[in-house]
């Protein structure tokens, strides 16, 4: 009983300390988050409003909040769906908008979305999460 009621105490601890740093993560992204939505309203009065419609609604109905996405490992960075190679061609030369068939999203080319060739992308994003996986780790 004692074992477990330090037990109990220790994990307690960890837990105070754990909501700690959440707290501290959570205060800076929301001063992130509030400079962002500034800059999306003051960008938004700028877009034609039947485009600006179209592009929320999309948003709306995506399940990862994102209405644009790029081209990744030749698929749709929304769905991953397989996206074939004349469409591809097509969403390089930024002729037109071109949506995902399947999930609606707008599709981009990774240059466009500021990202260098297709590959590293894809290779970064795995690094992110083995930091936080490691830095989670080290808390312990
Ligand atoms: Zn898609």
């Amino acid at each position: 009983m004692t074992k477990n009621e330090h037990i109990l105490e220790e994990r307690q601890k960890d837990l105070e300390g754990k909501k700690g740093e959440l707290d501290e993560i959570i205060s800076e992204t929301k001063q992130e988050e509030e400079k962002l939505r500034d800059k999306a309203k003051e960008l938004e009065t700028k877009i034609e409003p039947r485009l600006l419609q179209s592009f929320k609604r999309i948003r709306k109905n995506s399940r990862n909040g994102l209405g644009i996405v790029y081209v990744q490992r030749d698929a749709c960075g929304g769905c991953f769906n397989k996206i074939p190679p004349q469409r591809q061609l097509d969403i390089r030369s930024r002729k037109k908008v071109i949506v995902c068939e399947y999930c609606g999203r707008i599709m981009i080319d990774p240059e466009l979305a500021g990202v260098q060739a297709g590959h590293k992308a894809t290779e970064e994003a795995p690094v992110t999460t083995t930091k936080r996986a490691i830095r989670r780790k080290s808390a312990e």
